[in-house]
């Protein structure tokens, strides 16, 4: 039998460093409110260099102690908690994603069955074989179904359609993409401004390594700053509410 296991040094978050340096606890780190960085140990000396450094000017507009000062720790917590929430199903994204190409996929497969291509439907392909005279076949039968489908897609998916994309892009937010393309449909989707710049923020977020690394983090919407990617996280905040419930 081994001897009783040194226990690894653990450390404790204490609440007050919430409204102190604006960290809160998600889980086992530290994630600084202002800026979605984590820390993974609770170190006060830690979460505060952290703070002075980064956030140096945030005591001007929220001095210490101060009700403003808590007031907004407390709408940054809640809205982390909200934004979590909602990311918690990372799958439903890419799930709307599917649906969206999906009504692509049926234009095509229309057109092919229209050619007599039969690859896409492997039941009237084992008919047609079984078919002394392939004449017989008659694919416009098929392809009126097919357009009362695809019409019914498009009534249904029709707001979708540019959402593919924005789906895709935010379930994986550092796949190479038409940064310009991508932007203009969340615009449009959205709703939001033409000057908006949200281009500039997925310039800025494909490019920060450290965000990159955590691209694979089942949260890693709920994770980042609403300060520096006001937009974003907006939209992927929407997006999210729109598919949370599927
Ligand atoms: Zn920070």
């Amino acid at each position: 039998m081994a001897g009783p296991r040194k226990k690894p040094k653990t450390y404790h978050f204490n609440t007050e460093w919430e409204e102190e340096f604006i960290f809160t606890m998600v889980k086992d780190k530290c994630v600084c409110l202002l800026c979605g960085q984590t820390q993974a140990l609770a170190k006060k000396e830690n979460l505060e260099r952290h703070h002075t450094k980064t956030h140096l000017k945030f005591q001007d507009s929220y001095p210490p102690k101060s009700r403003l000062r808590a007031k907004k720790v407390e709408d940054l917590k809640l809205g982390l908690k909200t934004q979590q929430c909602l990311f918690s199903k990372p799958a439903s994204l890419e799930k709307a994603a599917t649906e969206c190409s999906s009504s692509a996929k049926l234009g095509v497969w229309t057109t092919q069955l229209k050619n007599g291509r039969l690859v896409h439907f492997p039941n009237p392909e084992k008919m047609v074989q079984g078919l002394e005279d392939d004449k017989v076949f008659q694919p416009e039968w098929y392809c009126a179904h097919l357009d009362k489908l695809s019409t019914e897609f498009s009534r249904r998916f029709g707001e979708l359609d540019d959402m593919g994309e924005v789906c895709t892009f935010v379930s994986n937010p550092f796949a190479p993409i038409d940064i310009e393309q991508v932007a203009a449909k969340m615009l449009k989707v959205f709703n939001l401004p033409n000057d908006s710049e949200i281009d500039m923020e997925i310039v800025e977020m494909q490019n920060d390594i450290e965000l990159s690394a955590r691209a694979r983090d089942s949260d890693f919407w709920g994770l980042i700053s609403r300060e520096r990617f006001p937009l974003l996280s907006g939209c992927a905040l929407r997006l999210s509410a729109y598919f949370g419930s599927t």
